[in-house]
């Protein structure tokens, strides 16, 4: 069988999928690169919601997910004495709605082991890391046959039949597929999410813990979880813009990073001063990751070109916005359905045919990947109080929403939540489980 060589750039959580996915495809002989050197498997909590629930039921991993959740007992939202002002418990098992905390909360690293492990022993599937793309050139979309033309990292040269970028928010690829003169398609919607971990305390809540915090500089929040016995982990929301964190996440230098984040906090209430000194100072704390709130929203049309497509965060990326890894895992598998779709006895597929199925996965995906989006600064408005009375109200308005729980009447995912996965019956006859 003509092979169908596939590029899969950045294993995080798309990445793997694709491989996954792609690997039952006719042909495939599947690379997938990462930058670092070895798996990424690092990250928080995340959590898997809607159809992304359906998805890893589909995938088969839903057991594995589920044995290695977090098993969070629920969400509090307190003062800055500590006093509980509301409480929303977790989904229960088999729920139709989820609630703040999913049934599917599973620590990132977790996460991307368990899709890696998917496709380890696939004869058709590469993982290689340390490596990048560093530019590519694809034949016109007229030559039935074209490839991608693509140089790696350390000057090596392969032809594609196909390029998928799953690079993240960031995306390299999506910039040189766009082109040079194409605008940038991040958009900031606040300031910033940061998380980090350090040593517990014996009185550290398992709950998901929320404290919005009163300041006049800028509005700041600050979340607990604890998903195991000795690491408390931190997150930090920040509502705005500061210039300090701007500087110390282009340097890319941690020490940089800890400070500016650590100065935001100066004079904060509640367990502020233990968190930020054992940011500073505890090694546990290397671990910090801070990302600034932004979209990615591209023009209809714009997810793919010719034989490179963009999956996860690269095309439609909603930092923090809860829906991210179940996108990221949902988007490979509509893009390779809409490719076995088009097979006919199995022969090669030519250029046509990959282009109308990545323009047909962006058309059935874009609603609801992009929900949400464009809206308004969401996360600038959602910290709004900093004065203590606006965060009393805030919380009272929290207590009777956990006391009508207004969360399992009516789920919080909204439409969203009635987005369904479509079936791809050519796709389900490559995967005995599909
Ligand atoms: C280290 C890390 C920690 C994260 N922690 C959290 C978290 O705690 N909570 C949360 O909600 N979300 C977190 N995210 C984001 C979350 O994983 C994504 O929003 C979502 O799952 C969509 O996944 P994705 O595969 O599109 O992007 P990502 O998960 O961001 O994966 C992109 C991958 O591409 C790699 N990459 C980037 N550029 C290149 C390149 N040029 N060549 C090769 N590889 C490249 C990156 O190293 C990364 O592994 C984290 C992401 C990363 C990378």
């Amino acid at each position: 069988m003509t092979s169908f060589k596939v590029l899969i750039v950045g294993g995080g959580i798309a990445g793997p999928a694709a491989a996954y996915w792609l690997s039952g495809i006719p042909g495939a002989e599947i690379t997938l690169i990462e930058r670092s050197s070895k798996m990424r498997a690092s990250g928080q909590q995340i959590d898997l919601r809607v159809a992304g629930v359906d998805m890893i039921k589909k995938m088969g991993i839903e057991p594995a997910v589920r044995a290695a959740s977090c098993r969070e007992p629920g969400t509090q939202i307190i003062d800055v004495q500590g006093r509980v002002k509301a409480f929303f418990p977790a989904a229960k098992h088999g729920a139709a709605r989820q609630s703040l905390t999913s049934e599917y909360e599973i620590m990132r690293a977790d996460l991307v082991k368990i899709l890696y492990k998917l496709t380890d022993d696939c004869p058709n599937v590469k993982h290689v890391y340390n490596t990048m793309l560093e530019s590519f050139v694809q034949d016109d979309e007229s030559k039935d046959d074209g490839k991608v033309h693509v140089t790696l990292s350390g000057g090596r040269k392969e032809d594609f039949d196909l390029v998928l970028a799953a690079d993240g928010t960031g995306s390299k690829t999506r910039k040189s597929m766009l082109g040079p003169d194409a605008p940038d398609p991040r958009r900031r919607t606040g300031g910033y999410i940061a998380y980090f971990s350090i040593p517990s305390q014996p009185d550290d809540s398992d709950r998901l813990t929320v404290c919005w915090l009163p300041g006049p500089r800028m509005a700041r929040g600050l979340m607990t979880r604890k998903d195991c016995p000795d690491l408390l982990r931190i997150y930090m929301m920040i509502g705005q813009r500061d210039e300090a964190i701007d500087a110390a996440l282009q340097s890319g230098e941690l020490s940089a990073l800890k400070k500016a984040i650590a100065d935001v906090y100066e004079g904060g209430a509640w367990q502020t001063k233990r968190f930020m000194e054992a940011l500073l100072h505890a090694p546990e704390a290397d671990d910090l990751y801070c990302t600034p709130f932004e979209e990615v929203s591209l023009p209809v049309g714009s997810w793919s070109k010719g034989r490179v497509v963009l999956l996860g965060d690269a095309a439609h990326s909603g930092t923090a916005n809860g829906y991210g890894t179940s996108w990221g895992l949902i988007g490979p598998y509509l893009l390779a359905g809409e490719l076995a779709s088009l097979y006919e006895d199995d022969k090669p597929l030519p250029t046509a045919a990959i282009v109308q199925a990545a323009k047909q996965y962006e058309k059935v995906f874009r609603p609801a990947a992009l929900a949400g989006h464009g809206e308004s600064n969401w996360t600038e408005s959602m910290f709004a109080p900093r004065t203590a009375l606006g965060i009393a109200i805030l919380n009272w308005i929290a207590g009777w929403a956990a006391y009508f729980r207004v969360d399992k009447r009516f789920g919080i995912d909204g439409a969203i939540g009635k987005w369904k996965l479509p079936n791809y019956p050519a796709l389900d006859k490559y995967y005995q489980s599909g």
